[in-house]
């Protein structure tokens, strides 16, 4: 059950429904958001009917839900969320209407390269830089990302650019650091379930990027989700990245119906990273196609200057020279399915 306080409801009010919540034996979690308060109750569903929670001063409604996830899940939220990232001039929604397009390298190598590879993510239509300072290599002797450095390397790019920025974060140690240049978090496929991360990625104060585990099912992708919405922080968007098949063709398996379906089951905005699925450059356009035909909000796609130097994922990184004819597929797929894309025409 979520407890939907009004927006108006007063500290003392929310302590009163949480006291009440825990003098009976269940546990309350407080997530204060921009306009209201929402206490997600974790317990015996017919105990805390018996509560009248719904009578208290402060309480607007309750709402039942039965999922393992409640604050992400479409019962507690009926309409579909946009989340805002950046700030001032440079803030961008993720959400219905629009496809963004977030694009970078995959990892942060040098000013230069990621200068340029913002430049080749504007002329796709990004309206968010993506690129890793921290990467989660599958070996430990593969180049690990340059650190605080490489955040250093971002933030100035973003001030050339003026593209909001996402990277990822590997270990709850730096969600600080990575928060302070970050406008969004990104948790990566490897750290799903690192549920410590994604407490402390929750309490940050910034949008998190949460890719589903490459072996993860769209319940347990939600109810990641779900541990850092239930730190207060309702800003977040589910990535599919392809998940562990029997098939070697592909680097993993795109799971295209994970976007219609999590669509339904939560009001998080979902996109797809038609990279890291495929794994290689020739399939990022048919798959981003067929991730717009299926509702997608947005792609999230590695460009890079000179992919056969990147130190990681060249393979799947698309160049100068792929640019076009990507970008004429968005076109055409986003006003089909009548969604905003604002990449410069050809
Ligand atoms: C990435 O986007 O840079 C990345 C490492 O992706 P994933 O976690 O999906 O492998
Ligand atoms: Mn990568």
């Amino acid at each position: 059950m979520v407890v939907v306080m009004h927006a108006a409801a007063t500290e003392a009010q929310v302590s009163d429904v949480a006291d009440r919540v825990t003098g009976a034996g269940g546990e309350a979690f407080i997530s204060r958001g921009e306009s209201r308060t929402i206490i997600g109750l974790i317990g015996d569903l017919d105990h805390f009917g018996d509560l009248g929670l719904d009578g208290m001063p402060g309480v607007d409604h309750t709402v039942r839900i039965s999922t393992p996830y409640k604050l992400v899940s479409r019962d507690h939220h009926p309409d579909r969320s946009t989340v805002w990232l950046g700030h001032g001039d440079i803030r961008t929604p993720i959400g219905p209407g629009v496809l963004t397009v977030m694009a970078g390298p995959c990892a942060v190598e040098t000013d230069e390269q990621t200068l340029q590879a913002a430049q080749l993510a504007r002329q796709l239509g990004a309206t968010v830089l993506r690129g890793g300072a921290y990467k989660p290599r599958t070996s430990p002797y593969a180049f690990q990302g340059l650190g605080p450095a490489g955040l250093q390397i971002l933030a100035d790019v973003r001030s050339e650019i003026g593209l909001p920025i996402v990277t990822e974060v590997v270990d709850a140690a730096d969600v600080e650091i990575v928060a302070e240049y970050a406008d969004m978090l990104q948790i990566g496929t490897r750290n799903m379930a690192n549920f410590a991360l994604l407490q402390a990625a929750g309490s940050a104060g910034k949008p998190v990027l949460l890719k589903r585990g490459m072996s993860a099912t769209i319940e347990e992708w939600l109810m990641a989700a779900e541990y850092v919405a239930q730190r207060g922080n309702l800003d977040i968007v589910l990535c599919e990245r392809g998940i562990r098949t029997f098939e070697t063709a592909t680097r993993n398996t795109l799971d295209i119906a994970a976007v219609p379906v999590a669509q339904a089951l939560s009001h998080l905005p979902v996109v797809v990273d038609p990279s890291h699925s495929g794994g290689r450059k020739e399939l990022v356009e048919p798959l981003s196609r067929a991730a717009v035909a299926v509702g997608a909000d947005g792609l999230l796609v590695d460009v890079h200057p000179h992919p056969e130097l990147a130190r990681v994922d060249g393979a799947q990184a698309l160049a100068a020279e792929d640019l076009v004819g990507m970008t004429e597929s968005l076109h055409l797929m986003a006003s089909l399915v009548g969604r905003s894309y604002s990449a410069p025409s050809a």
